[in-house]
């Protein structure tokens, strides 16, 4: 029983599949489990869910955490803000709960990744940690001595939905309109569709963010431009971040997260931007990339609990 204790399960809820593992003390992945995700209906992804667990309880009774996409909104437990729309609406949470005769606890998809880097990845030995997803949207978490910090209205971390500061917009003249209602929000610049669209604007093809990427990388010079534009935007923006709250670290996630170029220039970038004149915050590339979703949702539990 005691060897259990060490363990906790973390079950990562995607658009396209579930994965659940059993993740050690040490943050090693112990066991792994992955199903497609039904998309018809709401009933069955229940349902899948709570069989992957049972399959990785084995008939003990393990912890376990699970990510979202989207967030429980308060009060009403309900999930709200899910691209995974069959979930919109329903008290994921407490219907699992139900199926399975145990508490479980759930958070969306960017605070798990800030979880899992805070505990096991490129954030480990920091007391605090900002995640920053840049992938389809804009996302994030921020963790402190291993907690998430979250707030009455479970948005904390939401930078992607403030208007893109008036000094990084470019030469573009910006009018977009984000899914939330309002316009020009940092999402609709700085997710993967946003740099498509600026690339786009300034008479580029329309080409996917990694082949901007990968363009610029390789001395074009439009994509350069459009990639140097980018970069500027997200320091300016995640400056705004460490003016804040001043974490430790900044660690990147999604699916943009893999631009090299971020690293090389955003530090420098950003220098320009806090209100500091020795900045001491670390930016980093993931050490788990896709795989925090699952493990940061197992960190949801502490193993003193
Ligand atoms: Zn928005």
């Amino acid at each position: 029983m005691d060897q259990d204790r060490q363990l906790r399960i973390g079950v990562d809820l995607g658009g396209t599949k579930i994965e659940g593992i059993v993740l050690t003390a040490a943050g090693e992945v112990a066991e792994l489990v992955r199903r497609p995700t039904p998309s018809s209906s709401y009933d069955k992804v229940v349902a899948e869910i709570c069989g992957l667990i049972r399959e990785l309880q084995k008939g003990r009774r393990l912890k376990v955490g699970i990510g979202t996409p989207g967030a429980l909104a308060a009060p009403s437990e309900t999930i709200k803000n899910s691209n995974s729309t069959c979930l919109n609406g329903h008290p994921l949470k407490r219907d699992v709960e139900q199926q399975l005769g145990q508490a479980v606890r759930m958070e969306n998809d960017a605070n798990c990744f800030a979880l899992s880097e805070a505990h096991y990845g490129a954030g480990r030995d920091c007391r605090s940690v900002f995640g920053v997803i840049i992938g389809t949207g804009t996302g994030g978490g921020f963790v402190v001595d291993g907690k998430l910090h979250t707030g009455p209205n479970r948005i904390a971390g939401e930078w992607g939905h403030n208007c893109i500061p008036a000094n990084v917009r470019g030469s573009i003249d910006l009018d977009r309109k984000c899914y939330c209602g309002r316009l020009n929000c940092i999402e609709t610049v700085l997710c993967g569709n946003g740099l498509r669209r600026t690339f786009a604007e300034a008479g580029g093809a329309e080409l996917e963010a990694a082949e901007i990427a990968r363009l610029a990388a390789n001395g074009d010079e439009p994509a350069a431009a459009c990639l140097t534009l980018y970069c500027r935007q997200l320091a300016q923006c995640v400056a705004t971040i460490i003016n804040m709250i001043d974490p430790e670290m900044v660690v990147f996630g999604g699916g943009l997260c893999n631009i090299e170029q971020i690293y090389q220039v955003v530090p420098t970038m950003l220098a320009e931007y806090v209100f500091t004149d020795n900045l001491l915050t670390r930016v980093s590339p993931p050490r788990f990339g896709d795989a925090s979703g699952a493990r940061g949702a197992a960190c949801l539990w502490s193993l003193e609990e």
